[in-house]
């Protein structure tokens, strides 16, 4: 999460509370077995939240290897290629040696004996709380800070360059209220379901483990409850086969990238793709969180869409910033545009060792404002990974690359052999899909559905409804012939709904609460004329088309 100490003002957050109720309620989104009181981390999807999420999906699919980048050329002037692959969850548990996975894919937990509660270690530590009724923790005693605003519950402006409190304040659900330049902060938070004021001092990890018996339990504020904290690794552990026994630990992907890096050699030996390329995998990645939250944000289950593309290591650097703008641009085009979207490019110290740069895009959710929160990384890995697999296979990874290399006497050309570079745009679906459920969530009380879901056409959900305005003189069988009629050829992309029940108005209600960008009503006239009406479900607005146009109307909107 980005700090939001160098945030620019922005309008109110939408309630989180109205968009999680509206996706219960329309069927976008449900708590995994939710009638056995639901599972910490794990969401399903309802219908129209099925159809969004794989309209999400397809377009990734579509822009970034069956046409990538709409068809642009990359930096080197050629159009950029692209390939897919789809690779298992189980992989061999070396896989996850080679990755650094199985050695540092670690979170420091902490618990509280006493509440049982559970922390990040590296969040939050050293803390206690007040009612919010009772006056706030007195900063008394502690190093000066800087507090532009400090009315509690709102969230404030911190002046301080301490990179880790910066990071500290962006911790996901904790509205900052206040904070001091040398690790201390003040939060308006949650502790059983009751707003309390809670002062945080980040220790750094050396003293915690010291000291961790006199650090006051954030839960409590008293010392003494807190566990020594222990690394925690977020990979799910299984067993592959009946025996049940250590040589059988195998474990469950927490990405899909390495199951490319694995692959890679298979991949350019098999297909006549040339350098510079990628590799997309899209599916589902698992992460044992210490604390799931933010409704699908932080899962312990969810989808990644992702890519390596494989380059020279003299061309990466250009590669790098071409698919770090590409990936901010199609984000805006997907229909986050606007101030809750920023492209951030991480500072040196915040890299892997290996990294030559990475930037996140990160959007404004709900529960970050005024912070944001990661969607997208695009990170450029070197040769790290190939370098690992190599080593640890003994598998050989280099490529050779016949367009590169020693020109011969006899004018043929020795190849240049070298381990490519890598840049990976790593995307969450489901976190996707939460950002576009948020963007899309309006609120307008002067409308007959106060809340309405402004989707861009294309990942929609239900592309069109089609309306007979009342249930006789022949209006249903006009509406029933064009609902078949666009049924037919959009299918592909989302449902055509045809609805005859209710007000008109009910209607229209229920398609904006849905999202549905047009809705085309047949009416007296049309039996006339031969034109229906096509309301627009983000102005209100109406206009009269041919019932002979609307096909290509829709296609034209949902860029088919
Ligand atoms: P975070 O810092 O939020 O834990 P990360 O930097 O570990 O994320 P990556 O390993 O770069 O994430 O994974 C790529 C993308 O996968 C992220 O940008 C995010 O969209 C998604 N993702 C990662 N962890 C989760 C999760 N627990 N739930 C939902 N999506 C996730």
């Amino acid at each position: 999460m980005t700090d939001p100490a160098n945030t620019t003002a922005s309008p109110a957050p939408k309630s989180m509370d109205a968009i999680m109720a509206l996706c219960k309620r329309r069927g976008f989104i449900f708590q995994a077995s939710d009638i056995y009181g639901g599972i910490n981390g794990f969401w399903d999807y309802g219908p129209l939240g099925a159809q969004l999420k794989k309209n999400l999906r397809d377009a990734w699919w579509q822009d970034m290897i069956m046409r990538p980048c709409w068809g642009a050329n990359g930096p080197n002037g050629q159009p950029v290629r692209c390939v897919p692959l789809e690779t298992r969850i189980i992989q061999h548990p070396k896989v996850w040696e080679a990755s650094g996975h199985v050695a540092g894919f670690n979170d420091p937990m902490v618990d509280d004996k006493e509440t049982k509660g559970r922390f990040r270690a590296d969040h939050l530590i050293g803390a206690f709380c007040a009612p919010i009724d009772a006056p706030a923790p007195t900063t008394a005693g502690l190093p000066a800070f800087t507090i532009v605003s400090s009315t509690p519950g709102e969230a404030v402006t911190i002046l301080t360059d301490d990179k880790k409190l910066r990071k500290l304040l962006g911790v996901d659900g904790l509205e900052p209220v206040a904070a001091s330049s040398s690790g201390q902060a003040l939060f308006k938070c949650e502790y059983k379901g009751k707003p309390v004021h809670a002062l945080f001092a980040q220790v750094p990890m050396e003293t915690l483990k010291a000291q961790f018996g006199n650090i006051p339990s954030p839960f409590t504020g008293k010392p003494g409850s807190l566990t020594e904290p222990r690394q925690f690794n977020l990979m799910f552990k299984t067993y592959v086969g009946a025996t049940a026994s250590q040589d059988d630990i195998a474990y469950l992907r927490p990405e899909t990238a390495q199951g490319i890096f694995v692959h890679f050699k298979n991949v350019a030996d098999t297909t006549r793709v040339k350098m510079p390329f990628g590799i997309g995998n899209v599916g589902t990645s698992f992460r044992n969180e210490v604390t799931p939250r933010n409704f699908t944000f932080r899962s312990r289950e969810f989808e990644q869409m992702e890519l390596e593309f494989f380059c020279h290591p003299d061309e990466s650097q250009e590669w790098y910033k071409f698919w770090r703008d590409f990936r901010m641009e199609w984000w805006k085009r997907i229909g986050l545009a606007g101030e809750n979207l920023i492209l951030r490019e991480h500072d040196k110290d915040e890299l892997s060792h290996y990294s030559c740069g990475t930037s996140d895009v990160e959007y404004r959710f709900p529960f970050t404002a005024p912070g944001f929160g990661e969607l997208e990384g695009i990170a450029h890995r070197g040769n790290f990974d190939l370098t690992q697999h190599q080593k640890h296979s003994g598998a050989k990874m280099e490529y050779n690359d016949t367009e590169r290399g020693e020109i011969l006497p006899n004018g043929g050309r020795r190849g240049e052999r070298y381990l490519p570079h890598c840049i990976e745009p790593a995307a969450g679906l489901d976190r996707g899909v939460l950002a576009i459920l948020c963007e899309a969530y309006t609120k307008d009380e002067s409308r007959p559905s106060p809340e309405f879901m402004k989707f861009n056409p294309r990942v929609a959900p239900i592309k069109a409804a089609v309306f007979p305005l009342v249930g006789k003189d022949g209006m249903p069988e006009v509406a029933d012939k064009l609902h078949a009629e666009l049924s037919a050829r959009f299918w592909r992309l989302g449902a055509i709904e045809c609805d005859e029940k209710q007000t008109i108005g009910k209607r229209y209600a229920r398609m904006d609460e849905a999202g549905c960008p047009f809705c085309f009503t047949i009416d007296g006239d049309t039996l006339k004329d031969q034109t229906v009406t096509v309301r627009d479900r983000d102005t209100g607005g109406q206009q009269r088309i041919g019932i002979d146009k609307v096909s290509a109307f829709v296609a034209d909107k949902i860029g088919e």
